[in-house]
């Protein structure tokens, strides 16, 4: 029972609008040490959303749900306005009723509140009067029991429960009774020893059901069974109940301490709590001048090769760890060096009598200064990679001693005017614990790598982070974009102790990731990985995979100079069935052409290699290739659970000419059929998604091509990579729509793109009815976790959110 003391009511209260109405009342919330202050902005927010109007001069302002952590003890507030203020057109209020509730303690209030709004003396009796103990025992007795209707008055009765934080409160009875409206039919509803009118929202709520009570919904008339049938879907469903419409929440609380902050860009999240260091490269130095300009142009040549290698080996390396898309700055970085223009312009000028350094120097500070004055920012954006390139190659010339900077050996936040995207690869994060530039943005390539090594960043801090001293330990909030340099021990204690928050919650998500992801409410959403070699299968296992949505068998292909044989092949498949004991492992044919070239296989030359002879569009021109792979999948189908998928299909012939090639390799067997599904990757699958479902088992959609191709940006672009956001509205309708097709025809759809593997957007592509998700096996335990944690329900309605959104950006901000 919620308690009421004078010192939460305010009498007499004069206010000029609804605005400092609800000011007031959440202060004296605050000042009741109910809740945080942040919650007065919160009740405005959710005034916004919908309107606190309960009728009869009364409103009940309350706070958005997603905020209730700022709520310290459940409690209520009343401000009593004897002269009332315009809540809307046509609304007086004369009584505010502040509520902070953590869950549904308050719902008494609200039963006593609507019996007093039958009642228009017994309000004019609260506005008047001047004695807090009348307006505290009015709202806090306790319900007296009624008269009630029972079951057998009615035709059709059936027992409900009310799920949902807050129960039968303010909106859900709202849509109950709107529902029940619709209706001829006489409609009650029952809880324990009282009932009322089915279509008034002022009877439901006076019965104060809390959530998870049991209700009884009486109906009688022409159409009660189908009324019924409305109200429990409706009920089952949650009543659009508030909590569901509350945006699943990815971010973590803030971190708040007391010492001054320096503000700048979240570029990587996470806390490091380390002594700060500047980052000062070794100034790079040499000659300007050379007797031998042969020599050095070949000098010039050999440096160019060495940083050429060690961008593939660095593409390699990121690509290994974090994905293409994140590595794709450093095949941008080969392109430029590979500019014959740039080689050109550097070698001239090593003429009469230069050096290969200052004449590369030259040709590079030319370049980048051009760049800069770009008016369009992401081409002006490629000066710094310009300049990143340029230094690399520099290095190499000038010789050891101009290596990268030095760093200590004990983990430091890292001090620097920019950072290079190459200087941030490099990066051991047990040593650099966080780091802090003074320029940059939060979608630069040298963000993105933070991100993807796990070390958090603040960028774009502005100068003044140049003059801190080094010295004790700093803490820099790489969720909040602040640096603290000078924290106190009690602001340090805070910040571990966060930290400590966070390492616990991916404990957590470690420790369970062998539970199935099955919503709050009982979906189920398959989680399985993306592989590309044999040893994956069983890190994908110990990871809580529950199989393999993807196996991309270009591996065996790749870095070689001849095909592998079908006794490789079959061998490197059965030790991943072996692995995975059962559990599916979808073998998706050869997918090369595209980025993914293999010299041996003396493919032409293309314009678009993306648009050109790449996956199944090459088997079917390579069939001995096609065919030995087919053979090997076949038989290794027979040591386990085998599913195979066809990459790149565009259209139905390509499909049936594929299926054709399986089915006279699986006669000349004498093989069992297996399932047979394709990538949904082309615009043209998705728009013919009902023919395809006709003819396959299984839909797994490839967000990765899906986006690059109806977004028309090239996805390994150095510069469009970036807005090819696969969160945007178009990939997400597409996937819609290829997961309704599906559904009709009584296929499945799974999704194996990046974007299944983002907490954001397998949310999302839950919500939209995609049943198994494929990931990169380190993200398999939080997208279990992440689905877990929610209801299908929720996921359904964000789902439903996004697709109606504008831009990826507008999906994000969800
Ligand atoms: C995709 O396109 O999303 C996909 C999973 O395939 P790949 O990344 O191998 O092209
Ligand atoms: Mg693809």
């Amino acid at each position: 029972m919620i308690r009421l003391s004078p010192a939460e009511i305010r009498l007499k209260a004069s206010v000029p609008n609804k605005t400092a109405a609800i000011r007031q009342a959440g202060q004296l919330l605050v000042d009741s040490g109910h809740i945080q202050v942040g919650y007065v902005d919160s009740m405005l927010a959710r005034e916004e959303a919908a309107n606190t109007y309960l009728g009869n001069g009364i409103a009940i302002p309350h706070g958005l749900p997603k905020d209730r952590d700022m709520i310290l003890a459940t409690g209520i507030s009343v401000t009593q306005i004897p002269d009332g203020v315009t809540w809307n057109k046509g609304e007086t209020v004369y009584l505010v009723v502040g509520i902070a509730a953590k869950s549904d303690e308050h719902l008494q209030i609200l039963t006593n509140l609507t019996q007093v709004l039958d009642d228009e003396a017994a309000v004019q009796k609260l506005v008047q009067t001047d004695d807090p103990q009348v307006i505290i025992r009015r709202l806090t007795q306790a319900a007296g029991s009624g008269e009630a209707a029972t079951a057998e008055d009615f035709d059709q009765v059936v027992n409900l429960v009310v799920e949902g934080g807050t129960g039968l409160h303010a909106r859900p009875a709202t849509v109950f009774a709107e529902i029940a409206k619709g209706f001829e039919a006489e409609i009650q509803v029952r809880y324990g020893d009282q009932a009322g009118n089915g279509k008034s929202l002022m009877s439901l709520l006076k019965l104060g059901v809390p959530s998870g009570g049991e209700i009884q919904v009486m109906a009688k008339g022409a159409d009660a069974e189908a009324a019924l049938q409305a109200l429990q879907t409706a009920v089952e469903e949650g009543l659009e109940e508030e909590e569901e419409a509350e945006t699943p929440q990815l971010e973590v609380p803030e971190l708040v301490l007391d010492s001054p902050a320096i503000a700048g860009v979240a570029a990587s999240p996470g806390i490091a709590i380390a002594p700060l260091h500047p980052y000062t490269r070794s100034q790079i130095t040499y000659a300007d001048t050379a007797a031998d300009s042969a020599a050095e142009a070949s000098r010039l040549n050999q440096a160019i090769a060495t940083a050429q290698a060690d961008l593939k080996d660095l593409y390699q390396t990121v690509k290994a760890r974090s994905g293409k898309g994140k590595a794709a700055i450093f095949q941008a970085h080969q392109e430029f060096l590979a500019d014959p223009e740039l080689i050109q312009d550097a070698t001239a000028r090593l003429q009469p009598n230069h050096s290969a350094p200052w004449a590369w120097q030259q040709a590079i500070a030319e370049r980048a200064a051009s760049l800069e004055q770009l008016a369009d920012p992401v081409l002006s954006g490629r000066a710094a990679d310009v300049r990143d390139v340029g230094q690399r190659v520099l290095r190499l010339l000038a010789g050891a001693e101009a290596a990268a900077a030095k760093l200590p050996d004990h983990p430091v936040i890292l001090i620097a005017d920019d950072l290079t995207p190459s200087d941030t690869a490099g990066f051991d994060p047990e040593r650099i614990a966080g780091f802090c530039t003074a320029k940059g943005g939060g979608t630069s390539h040298t963000a993105i790598i933070a991100r993807s090594l796990n070390i958090p960043a603040v960028v774009g801090a502005g100068e003044s982070v140049l003059d801190l001293a080094a010295g004790g330990n700093a803490v820099l909030d790489g969720d909040g974009g602040r640096l603290f340099p000078q924290p106190s021990p009690s602001d340090v204690e805070t910040a571990q102790q966060a930290r400590g928050q966070r390492q616990a919650q991916q404990d957590v998500e470690q420790q369970t990731r062998f539970q199935p992801a099955l919503s709050r409410d009982g979906q189920r959403i398959e989680v399985v990985a993306n592989i590309g070699n044999p040893a994956e299968a069983a890190q994908a296992i110990h990871a809580g995979g529950e199989g393999v949505g993807l196996l991309r068998t270009e591996f065996l292909f790749l870095n070689r100079d001849r095909p592998p044989s079908e006794a490789e092949q079959y061998d490197a498949l059965v030790q991943m069935t072996r692995a995975l004991n059962g559990l599916p492992l979808i073998v998706r044919t050869l997918d090369i052409g595209g980025d993914k070239a293999v010299p041996y296989l003396e493919m032409a030359a293309e314009e678009n290699p993306f648009l050109g002879i790449r996956g199944v569009r090459l088997c079917l021109e390579r069939t001995d290739l096609f065919e030995t792979q087919l053979r090997a999948i076949l038989r290794a189908a027979q040591t386990g659970y085998i599913r195979l998928m066809f990459p790149m299909i565009a259209t139905l012939e390509d499909l049936r000419a594929a299926k054709t090639v399986l089915e006279s390799v699986r006669a000349s067997l004498d093989a069992p059929p297996i399932e047979v599904g394709m990538m949904v990757e082309v615009p043209s699958a998705v728009l013919m998604a009902a023919e395809f479902a006709q003819e396959v088992d299984f839909f797994s959609v490839g967000t990765n091509d899906l986006t690059q191709y109806l977004l028309a940006m090239d996805r390994g672009h150095p510069t469009l990579a970036k807005q090819a956001d696969a969160l945007h509205p178009a990939i997400l309708r597409a996937v819609y729509q290829t997961v309704q097709a599906a559904t009709a025809a009584g296929k499945w759809v799974g999704v194996c793109g990046g974007l299944a593997g983002e907490p954001q957007g397998a949310v999302i592509l839950a919500g939209l009815g995609v049943k198994e998700l494929s990931v990169s096996i380190p993200s398999i335990p939080t997208i279990k976790a992440k689905i877990r944690g929610l209801k299908y329900k929720q996921m359904q309605r964000l789902a439903q959110k996004a697709l109606k959104c504008r831009t990826a950006e507008e999906v994000r901000a969800l």
